[in-house]
């Protein structure tokens, strides 16, 4: 049992009101105990973010820089802690769970090294005796909102960059994964002088909602849904401030009629059933060509079908449950309407009787026409649905007919098939016989269309986004 609390100035503090958090593995134990915090909470947080920000921002880069290696190096020794956690609140098999605690340590590496490296340019002047540069400044107090499925790395990518910048920062996560975020920022508070990097946990209508119109928060960066985000786009432009905004995806496998099956059936299944389907870049649709769709159908079928599902804390299970009653009864229904709309079930759809957690089946549609609701609408489930097409050109018609263009795959043997792919495709994302999920923290994430604010976060792109620029010209006199 966790008891969490915000972190507010360095202390934690508790809200008027908690909840309990509840296992989706087993719906009747309690995990722990959470904060419901109001805006009064907010307000106090963004003020001792306000209070930090010019004592942070003149200590340098290089010193934010050697505090978030510390940081990296207490997370290090509790991964399997945090692992741990996150597998009983939100439902991730242990596996993915310890890697996803470890590739938190790994982000606050990159950007602790970012600490030291080139923050601006030199730029000639007409005038010789005149020094031009610009210098990448903080914008200063950033509200930063995470969704569930990434308890540890999304706060983290966005935290870190922020932070080695120059920013103070109030985080505020998911509802459902703020035992885990509570954990991982108590573990490394006292690292940071006291305001710099504050926690307020809280549902998104009440803390949430105070955040996005907190006249001292000078930049939001957001991660969730689209409905999520195009209201907080709206609250921020009108405010004039700058912000970011990472949402949901529709990701294509194509399959073409040269593909390599078995390594398109590997990615094919940790794309879509990894993390039980719920990640922004999960594999949701198989476009495959007419030549190979018996054989890749068959051979996806019957590797699914080897698939254990159960308590995401025994290492022997690929799928834990989803994350919450909500989204268990969200997923069902859309396995339904996919089925009323033509859609051919060749494995999963039902679930079993006998399993009380927010279990669902991997389940493979087949013969899904590209119009159907399962074939448009992010599910967030473990559920993948399979498109025929004939060529290459179809293929990229279908991937690109959706609102989203988050990342996209294809298998193919030859180069200019993958060209085609990667030109025609309209994603951020953009993977030649890989999985469409697993981008790399040093590369820029994000998307196109409705699944991003057409910035991108992670790598150096995260840089410029948690600085402006200032041009200085010296002259000598
Ligand atoms: P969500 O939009 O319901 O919630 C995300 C966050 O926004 C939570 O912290 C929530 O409390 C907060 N929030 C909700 N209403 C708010 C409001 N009015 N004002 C301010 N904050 C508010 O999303 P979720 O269910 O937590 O996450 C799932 C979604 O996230 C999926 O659509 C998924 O695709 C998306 N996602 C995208 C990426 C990406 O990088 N593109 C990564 C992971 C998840």
């Amino acid at each position: 049992m966790i008891d969490a609390k915000n972190v507010i100035a360095g202390e934690e503090r508790d809200a008027q009101n908690r909840e309990d958090v509840y296992n989706p593995a087993h719906p009747q134990t309690v995990v722990g105990t959470v904060p419901r915090s109001s805006a009064n909470d907010i307000d106090r947080a963004v003020h001792a973010a306000n209070e930090a920000r010019t004592g942070w921002r003149r200590l340098g880069s290089m010193a934010r820089g050697n505090i978030l290696f510390q940081a990296a190096q207490v997370l290090e020794a509790h991964v399997e802690e945090l692992g741990q956690l996150a597998a009983a609140e939100m439902g991730k098999p242990i596996g993915e769970a310890r890697g996803e605690a470890q590739r938190a340590v790994a982000i606050l590496r990159y950007y602790g090294g970012e600490g030291f490296r080139t923050m601006g340019d030199v730029i000639p002047a007409s005038n010789p005796q005149t020094l031009q540069y610009t210098v990448r400044e903080p914008l200063g107090v950033v509200g930063l909102i995470t969704p569930w499925n990434f308890p540890l790395a999304i706060p983290m990518w966005k935290a870190a960059p922020a932070l080695v910048c120059g920013n103070t920062v109030v985080l505020k996560p998911a509802e459902l994964s703020s035992l885990t975020a509570y954990r991982m920022l108590a573990l490394i508070s006292s690292l940071f002088p006291p305001g710099v990097f504050n926690l307020v946990l809280g549902h998104g209508t009440e803390a949430g909602e105070a955040m996005i119109r907190h006249p001292d928060v000078n930049a939001l960066s957001f991660t969730g849904s689209a409905a999520v985000g195009q209201h907080i786009a709206q609250i921020a432009t009108a405010r004039g401030i700058k912000y970011q905004l990472e949402m949901g995806g529709k990701n294509p496998v194509v399959v073409a009629d040269d593909a390599d099956i078995d390594l398109a059936v590997d990615f094919t299944v940790s794309g879509a059933m990894r993390s039980a389907g719920q990640k922004c870049t999960a594999t949701s649709r198989v476009i495959v060509m007419d030549a190979v769709r018996a054989a890749f159908s068959h051979a996806l079928v019957e590797r699914v079908r080897t698939l254990k599902m159960g308590d995401p804390l025994d290492p022997q299970n690929y799928l834990g449950p989803v994350v919450s009653q909500a989204q268990h009864t969200k997923v069902l229904g859309l396995i339904n309407q996919g089925q009323a709309e033509g859609g051919r079930v060749l494995l999963g759809g039902l679930v079993s009787e006998e399993q009380s957690g927010y279990f669902i089946p991997p389940t493979v549609f087949d013969e899904v026409v590209p119009t159907a609701t399962i074939a448009q609408e992010e599910i967030f489930g473990p559920v993948v649905a399979l498109l025929p097409v004939s060529n290459i050109d179809e293929a990229i018609r279908v991937a690109n007919g959706v609102r989203y263009g988050l990342s996209a795959s294809v298998f193919t043997r030859s180069l200019s098939t993958a060209l085609t792919f990667v030109d025609g495709i309209q994603a951020g994302m953009v993977r030649v016989n890989e999985e469409t999920a697993g981008v790399e923290l040093q590369a820029p994430f994000g998307g196109m269309k409705a699944s991003s604010s057409h910035s991108r976060e992670q790598g150096h792109a995260a840089i410029e986004f948690y600085t402006e620029t200032k041009t200085v010209a010296i002259r000598a006199v």
